[in-house]
């Protein structure tokens, strides 16, 4: 469509000063925080591909009118909310349009008798937390990227927070949700503690990355808020297999600490720098709820790290932890340290089993150290776990041998590939909570295997004309 017809009838649903062209905002709205792209950013190369327009909604009314339009002319949709994204998964068609949720904020209803909050998706997580604290209740989600994301973005990418052991990812925290389809039609999925009528069509839109529908409402559960009965501990182990293996223990036990992080030697050295014996891997837990169950959880928790010989570390390194454990979002992104040595920088998160965890992590760190002669550093942490495994969540560093944007790209995927292999090699998943965006969907088909086919099924039911969010999760045909 052209240009200025399609920023016309744009302005025409939402208002002229609710439309974005100007290059340096489309930029700004497509960046996300991917290792490689920040690089060529760095290098001042911005290779980040910009829509046409960016438009900002105001209401669920205006978000059907902005659908339909732009479906029935076949333009593609990217839907954004907070912009912490770090898979690409908002970085637009060249031509298409980002549909931004950021306008539509606030809450709508907390119930203290049902216990939940139902809010607009743009509105901000941080935010959100800060009002129901003064109400006495929690979330209890809180994704390092807290003081960035908003809730249409954290139900679209299938988030998890730190205290997830305790209160789940996302997927356990949504009730229900109001969503526009690609042609207008407004669905809303009601807010029940459980329901057995057919497949639960919440997660069609929980981990989707924009591909199914427009988000516009979200209603989550929340909780008590009693910071005052928190049990912090910190505890060294033997590497990194003890410290797997203690969590596995305690999980499988049936102890719920809230927060459980386990941190590798390489990280102890180099991110947490704390002075400890070396190959040491350090534990922080965080319990938390009513005083009775802390105290058990404490005590039944201190036993078994007894069985593991770990070193007790007190409280310090944990209160350390939780005072700058989101200093990221306004240091490291804007101030790079890496990059004054030449460095590209990036996480991914993964999962596995426990019987297959430990390999894992092993493998990988085997191969980058054997096939990537510029590496500067990889290490890593679990800090999400279940009874039948947990996460690990890789750091890497390498120094770029070239600084040319796709030398940059092409060296990126080299180096991702062994994380992306080893992982599929052992039957874990290679996206732990971050979700496909559109740097990891090559590697879809083996991660889905005999179940892929359906997910093109349910694109094609959802979005026939494909205008939503074009390049996350799906391989193009
Ligand atoms: C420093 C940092 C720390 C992070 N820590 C965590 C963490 O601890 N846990 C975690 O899970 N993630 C983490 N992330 C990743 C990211 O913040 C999360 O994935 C977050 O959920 C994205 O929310 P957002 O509002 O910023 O969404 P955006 O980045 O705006 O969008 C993310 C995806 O959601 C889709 N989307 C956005 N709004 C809508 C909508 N209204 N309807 C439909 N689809 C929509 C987009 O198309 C895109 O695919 C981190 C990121 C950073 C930069």
């Amino acid at each position: 469509m052209e240009k200025e017809l399609l920023i016309k009838s744009l302005s025409d649903i939402v208002g002229a000063d609710h439309v974005v062209t100007e290059k340096a905002a489309l930029q700004d709205a497509a960046k996300d925080y991917i290792g490689y792209r920040q690089f060529q950013r760095h290098s001042g190369n911005n290779m980040v591909n910009i829509g046409a327009c960016v438009v900002r909604p105001q209401n669920t009314e205006q978000v059907v009118e902005v659908l339909k339009f732009l479906n029935e002319n076949k333009v593609d949709i990217t839907p954004r909310a907070g912009g912490s994204s770090v898979t690409k998964s908002i970085e637009p068609e060249e031509g298409g349009v980002i549909v931004d949720c950021s306008d539509m904020n606030g809450i709508i209803e907390v119930n203290e008798t049902d216990m939940y909050v139902t809010a607009k998706s743009g509105t901000s997580l941080d935010w959100m937390e800060k009002q129901l604290n003064e109400m006495g209740y929690t979330a209890g989600h809180f994704p390092q990227s807290l003081p960035l994301a908003s809730l249409g973005g954290l139900v679209a990418t299938r988030s998890i927070g730190q205290f997830s052991t305790l209160y789940g990812g996302i997927e356990d925290l949504l009730l229900g949700l109001e969503a526009v389809m690609p042609d207008g039609e407004v669905i809303r999925i009601k807010n029940n503690p459980r329901r057995s009528v057919g497949p639960d069509l919440k997660h069609l839109f929980i981990g989707s990355e924009g591909m199914t529908g427009f988000i516009t409402e979200v209603t989550m559960k929340i909780f008590k808020y009693r910071p005052e009965n928190r049990w912090l501990k910190a505890y060294g182990a033997n590497g990194m297999q003890t410290g797997l293996d203690f969590i596995r223990d305690f999980m499988q036990d049936g102890y719920r600490p809230a927060v459980v992080r386990l941190h590798d030697p390489v990280e102890v050295e180099h991110v947490i720098k704390l002075d400890a014996p070396a190959n040491t891997a350090l534990i922080l837990l965080i319990a938390e709820g009513p005083k009775g169950v802390v105290e058990a959880t404490a005590a039944g928790i201190e036993e078994i790290a007894a069985k593991y010989g770990l070193m007790d570390l007190g409280s310090k390194p944990v209160e350390h932890w939780f005072k700058t454990r989101n200093d990221v979002c306004h240091t490291y992104i804007d101030q790079p340290t890496y990059y004054n040595l030449g460095a590209v920088v990036d996480t991914c998160e993964i999962s596995a089993n426990w019987s297959v965890i430990g390999k894992i992590y092993n493998a990988v760190r085997e191969r980058m150290i054997a096939e990537i002669d510029n590496l500067y550093l990889i290490g890593g942490h679990s800090s999400h776990s279940y009874v039948t495994g947990t996460n690990l969540y890789f750091e890497f560093a390498y120094i770029a041998k070239d600084h040319a944007p796709q030398a940059i790209e092409d060296e990126y995927f080299k180096v991702l590939s062994i994380i992306m292999e080893e992982v599929l090699r052992f039957g874990g998943s290679i996206a732990h909570h971050h979700g496909s965006g559109k740097y990891r969907t090559r590697w879809m088909p083996e991660e889905h295997g005999s179940s892929y086919p359906l997910m093109y099924k349910i694109k094609e039911a959802l979005d026939p004309n494909g205008v939503m969010n074009k390049g996350v999760i799906l391989v193009e045909k």
